[in-house]
């Protein structure tokens, strides 16, 4: 796609220059012509209307008001100098202010003339007043990009404001690129997609979206080219697992042998749901193709993705490989090799554990088992993946908590065996569905969308500071029934300190409430040792200690059925996602569980729809598309470092039809023309072949 005239260096565009053309490449990432063509506005003002003065209203944006200049004067000294002066319409007076600029104010502006003037009305005194407005003289000169209907508003910052590259600094440079390159633009999708989906042409749509006729065209640009991004981002996420689909083979696990069977049928405790089920046989299909299988598991906390996970590596034993998993922290790691060695270890299968505080010595025994095929199932943190650990016949790789492991690190993993081995990823972070196509757009996905059966519903309320006896009161009682209590406190870095003061004067006031003998309190927090936080996360799960007080560590995973209490502290806090990943820590056990949400009086608007979206619904799905909503795809959990979302223009909340539709057409022509080979998907072709060299198949093989 390369435009001769659009690749030229944006420093030789007229006005330019080397200097600013270097605070545009830091500023905004513009090097060139077509950059800047890509630099779209965020959003655009509608010169059609015009305000009265009578109309004003404090809460309006951006209005343009038409008016005489009936009063100038410039008051104050020094830096407190500043003009003033009265527009009037046949319906009021508002006054303009300048603190800068005054010398052109002076010269430029005119008593007795007529103005529109345009900016954000404010209310002082009971009076309006606009300061630092733009003035036009009125009727409005005719000017290329004059005129325009929608005005565009582009993002500048203040090192390019003292360039003089403001808004209006930007829509100068767009129209001059405009005139002179709009024809060395090319398509870059197929016609036979644009005809479908009724877009417009990409030189049409990029004049548009900087110089839009009118609103219906402005439509017609932002959808052509929110479709394009969505469906480029699409394109690369499937052409990569096709490609991967086509160039490794996979283990085929065929065979359902003993310890599948023996577990199921002698040792699961329970009945699987509907919903384990039918992962565990998406899980088998895959793992029979002959193909890799690499498959993400969205389950809400508590839908039993554990015992899924077993059952798939024991089904990798039972074709005679070994299978391993992997959790983000030691104490996940531990408590996964619990649980699984006491339903299977000793008995069924050989299960060992591999973490950072495993001894030198442990793990040269270790080392040499994994090679002699002597451990069938191996648990443990990121210790899993360095190169020193060497297994016979690695057939299986799960991966709990998927989000807090990089690319890299999953690539590694597959380089434990020639071939590599199946994959299956694991997140108790629901994800909205638009979200999920876009991450793990690579991935398939299986959703645990049910509850063991007889688990009852967390009771989850919100109680004000206010109320915190009352919230003592209910602890006491709880604890009385044998119950244990989660308490968390919110931990960030950027008010550490203090936080941990509030933790502490948290843990005060509570050794008052619940004094020693008859009750015992754990503290787990970040800053402590490991080994000391297993200590006292061993205390808590043991029973030997009825209250949890801790930071958010114990967010993932963490399981103590007897726990049927959390109470989360200054919950404001916490985004929704993490809130519901803290509420998921109860109602594990058969017992009612109840979350309480203690805030402060003061509620931000946003902090109050959190706290109400908790205390109504228990549904993770739910919860994960008001979070997205609320915050944006780029603030969710999971999703920092997919690189994928720094979307320009399509918004995953908004867009959700558009992205459904792009991800729908790739899907069809993959189906249609694995290799893009047809003459029609040429264009695809070559971005593809581009976009591969660098990334994926190379770096994984
Ligand atoms: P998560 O999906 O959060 O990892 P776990 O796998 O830890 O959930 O399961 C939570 C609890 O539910 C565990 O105590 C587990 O033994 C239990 N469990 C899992 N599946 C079932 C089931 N089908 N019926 C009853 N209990 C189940
Ligand atoms: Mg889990």
């Amino acid at each position: 796609m390369l435009n001769a005239d659009l690749d030229t260096t944006i420093e030789f565009l007229k006005g330019v220059g080397p200097k600013r053309a270097e605070v545009l490449q830091k500023e905004l990432g513009i090097y060139t012509y077509a950059d800047l063509l890509g630099f779209y506005p965020f959003r655009y003002i509608d010169r059609t209307r015009f305000y009265k003065v009578s109309e004003l209203d404090p809460e309006l944006p951006y209005v343009q008001i038409l008016g005489r200049i009936t009063g100038k004067e410039t008051i104050g000294e020094k830096h407190k100098k500043r003009i003033v002066a009265r527009l009037t319409d046949e319906t009021g007076t508002i006054e303009l202010v300048w603190f800068q600029s005054l010398k052109w104010v002076e010269e430029n502006i005119m008593r007795g003339k007529v103005y529109i003037a345009f900016g954000k009305p404010t209310v002082f005194n009971g009076s309006f007043s606009i300061s630092h407005p733009e003035l036009e003289p009125y009727p409005r000169p005719a000017t290329v990009t004059g005129n325009l209907t929608l005005q565009p508003v582009y993002n500048s910052t203040e090192k390019l404001k003292k360039f003089s590259i403001d808004s209006k600094g930007i829509q100068k440079l767009q129209a001059l690129v405009i005139t002179s390159c709009l024809s060395e633009v090319r398509e870059t999708l197929p016609a036979y997609i644009l005809e479908k989906y009724k877009l417009i042409s990409r030189k049409e749509a990029l004049l548009h979206i900087h110089f839009p006729a009118d609103s219906k065209m402005l439509q017609h640009a932002q959808r052509r080219l929110k479709f394009e991004e969505l469906f480029f981002i699409q394109l690369q996420l499937l052409a990569n697992k096709q490609f991967r689909e086509l160039k490794f083979k996979g283990h085929r696990f065929c065979l359902v042998g003993n310890y599948v069977h023996t577990f199921y049928q002698d040792i699961l405790p329970f009945e699987l749901t509907n919903a384990q089920k039918r992962v565990i046989k998406e899980i088998r299909t895959d793992t029979q193709r002959g193909i890799q299988m690499n498959r993400l598991v969205q389950g809400d906390v508590g839908s039993g993705k554990t015992v899924v996970a077993l059952m798939s590596m024991l089904l990798a034993n039972d074709n005679g490989f070994q299978a391993c998993m992997m959790a983000p922290t030691e104490i996940l790691a531990r408590q996964h090799y619990h649980s699984i060695f006491e339903l299977v270890g000793d008995q069924l299968i050989r299960v060992a554990i591999l973490t950072g505080t495993t001894t030198k010595k442990q793990r040269t025994l270790l080392h040499a088992q994994l090679e002699a095929g002597e451990i069938d199932i191996l648990i443990g943190t990121h210790a899993l993946i360095e190169d020193k650990v060497v297994f016979k016949n690695l057939g299986l790789v799960v991966i709990d908590e998927q989000h807090r492991f990089g690319v890299e690190q999953r690539a590694k993993l597959w380089r434990k065996n020639a071939v590599p081995p199946h994959i299956l990823v694991m997140t108790a972070t629901p994800i909205p569905r638009t979200l999920a196509m876009t991450i793990y757009g690579d991935l398939d996905v299986s959703v645990i969308d049910e509850l063991p059966a007889g688990r009852k519903p967390i009771d989850t309320r919100h109680l004000y500071e206010g109320q915190r006896l009352r919230m003592f009161g209910f602890m006491k009682t709880e604890i009385a029934k044998g119950r244990q209590v989660y308490v968390v406190y919110p931990l960030i870095k950027e008010s550490e300190k203090l936080d941990l003061l509030h933790l502490e004067a948290g843990i005060e006031q509570m050794r008052y409430q619940f004094p020693l003998p008859d009750y015992q309190i754990s503290i787990v927090h970040g800053k402590m040792p490991n080994a000391d936080k297993q200590f006292e996360m061993d205390r808590f799960i043991t029973g030997k200690t009825q209250i949890m007080v801790a930071t958010t560590v114990i967010e993932v995973g963490v399981n103590v059925p007897n726990a049927s209490v959390m109470i989360i502290e200054n919950a404001e806090r916490f985004g929704l996602s993490q809130l519901h990943q803290l509420r998921g820590r109860v109602g594990r056990g058969a017992e009612q569980s109840f979350c309480i949400l203690m805030s402060g009086n003061k509620l931000s608007k946003e902090g109050r729809k959190r706290l109400e979206t908790m205390v109504r619904t228990n549904n993770g799905f739910e919860i994960s598309e008001i979070d997205l909503e609320l915050r944006g795809p780029g603030d969710l959990s999971g999703t920092q470092q997919s690189g994928v979302l720094d979307l320009k223009l399509a918004d995953l909340v908004k867009d959700q039809q558009i992205l459904q539709e792009a991800r729908n057409t790739v899907i069809d022509i993959f189906q249609q023309d694995p290799l893009l080979t047809l003459p029609e998907n040429a264009l695809l072709k070559r971005f593809t072949d581009k976009k591969n060299r660098g990334i994926a198949l190379d770096k994984i093989s």
